[in-house]
């Protein structure tokens, strides 16, 4: 099968294709045209990762020994033989644990394998992998390409601006393709600073010089989709009836997935978003409107939710309603910073999902709340709003609550933080839960003194990385 740009599909491309180079020069994202019908259903025996590569066989991409290569990344996740795990609450309500690998994050899911694919793939080529992050996408990005072939990677973050725990997961990490850049300021200053490099001609043709070409290793990799359809699809074989599925999203990579899985045959009902006080997307599946006029990103205890632009919404819009309407919509969206589905338009998107999105507050009481169940951290903790005690319903997991121990602190004991590990730990002991050894030797790693880059800085000290 071939992938498509969702703003012309006569434009196509083949699975490689589309990995090494997912930027396009109409602002499009690759897709496939239709999605395969798959009867995972059939193989309802099968372990994870041979259900998976059911799955992937499904498009035809014709990559076999690579992607069983690349599942076999899902050896290191707690257990060998399945990297995720159900947790029941009740007879209707169950948790879909997507953070049991290296890093803790459901990024992992996709990032994983996604490394082993991309320096297979590369052969030729070498690359660079710019990052910017607010905390889980760079540890997982790092992680993901640790001492592969033909790539380096470079992250920027705030210092400061991300979890204590996340930063040394970061730079903890001692493999020579590997860099991280914290630099003064914060997320949107990082960000900038990729996206400046990104476009820079001159940076490129400097790396080109050392054989480098430049790339990004985030959701807009039709990849890091495909990996993401599949635990979806693998959790709706425990039941012999249709499931709702509750994802807290903020890029939709992980939502999409779930929305792929429907359309490819699994029996999932109603797809809910959950949203935090940033909350564009909630408004746009009550609306039909994405209206970026007059919003302004908010920090909240969900930080890895905390997007205005979600990319993959182009991919749902395109599969609904094609190219020429999806060329129309995001044209809008770039000249007047807003668009709106119709009235059949937003009936039509309204069948497959719901959604709605919880403040701060809101979100701390439901962990407190939930604690007596089981510790869930506050990304994961936006979906109880959504639940419906009357249909059987998966929430989607998508972080250990380690990774972000302050805000754990503060919505279980109502106290101020004044020490992460002090936090950690109390919260273990208190709720009488254990903690990897990874996450507790990260305290006790001597971490070097930290160079702090100015935002002018950086591209020069990303150079001299890659030369
Ligand atoms: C990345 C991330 C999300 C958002 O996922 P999307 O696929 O971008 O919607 C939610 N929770 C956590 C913990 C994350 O790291």
């Amino acid at each position: 099968m071939k992938l498509v740009r969702t703003r012309d599909v006569n434009y196509e491309v083949d699975f490689k294709e589309a990995v090494l180079n997912p930027s396009t020069q109409d602002s499009s994202l690759y897709a496939p045209k239709s999605l395969p019908k798959f009867n995972g259903y059939e193989f309802k025996n099968l372990s994870y990762k041979d259900f998976a590569l059911k799955l992937i066989q499904s498009f035809d991409f014709k990559l076999d020994e690579l992607f069983i290569k690349a599942l076999n990344a899902y050896d290191s996740f707690d257990d060998k033989n399945c990297p995720i795990n159900i947790f029941k609450v009740s007879d209707k309500l169950y948790i879909n644990e997507l953070y049991h690998g290296p890093t803790r994050a459901f990024k992992d899911m996709a990032l994983q394998p996604f490394g082993v694919l991309l320096s297979a793939l590369a052969e030729k080529e070498k690359f660079l992998i710019l990052c910017a992050t607010s905390g889980d996408t760079g540890p997982a990005t790092l992680k993901a390409f640790e001492n592969k072939e033909n790539i380096k990677v470079a992250c920027i973050y705030p210092h400061l601006g991300t979890s204590e725990i996340q930063a040394m997961q970061m730079n903890s990490l001692k493999a020579k393709n590997l860099k991280t850049f914290p630099i003064e300021g914060n997320f949107d200053i990082a960000q900038s600073i990729l996206k400046n490099l990104l476009n820079d001609e001159e940076f490129k043709k400097d790396i080109a010089k050392q054989g480098f070409k430049l790339t990004v290793a985030n959701s807009v990799n039709f990849a890091r989709i495909l990996f993401q359809i599949i635990y979806h699809y693998y959790v709706c074989l425990s039941f012999d009836k249709e499931i709702d599925i509750i994802v807290p999203s903020g890029n939709f990579g992980n939502a999409l997935g779930a929305y792929y899985a429907k359309k490819m045959g699994a029996r999932i009902g109603k797809i809910k978003i959950a949203a935090n006080s940033n909350n564009i997307l909630s408004e746009f599946f009550n609306t039909g409107e994405y209206d970026l006029r007059n919003k302004k990103l908010v920090k909240t205890i969900s930080p890895a939710m905390d997007i205005l632009i979600s990319s993959n919404i182009e991919r749902l819009i395109f599969h609904l309603f094609g190219d020429k309407r999806c060329k129309e919509l995001f044209t809008s969206l770039k000249e007047n910073n807003f668009f709106k589905l119709n009235k059949d338009e937003l009936e039509l998107l309204q069948e497959d999902f719901e959604a709605n999105f919880c403040t701060d507050l809101e979100c701390k009481a439901y962990i407190k709340d939930f604690a007596k169940t089981c510790i869930i951290d506050p990304h994961t903790a936006t979906c109880l709003k959504l639940v419906d005690n009357n249909k059987t319903q998966i929430i989607s997991s998508t972080a250990e609550w380690t990774k972000f121990a302050p805000s754990m602190y503060e919505a279980l004991f109502d106290k101020e933080v004044i020490d992460e590990q002090d936090a950690l730990i109390d919260i273990a002991q208190y709720y009488e839960i254990g903690i990897k050894r990874e996450i507790l030797d990260l305290f006790n790693e001597k971490q070097k003194e930290l160079k702090i880059y100015q935002k002018d800085a950086v591209k020069n000290a990303i150079l001299e990385f890659v030369l």
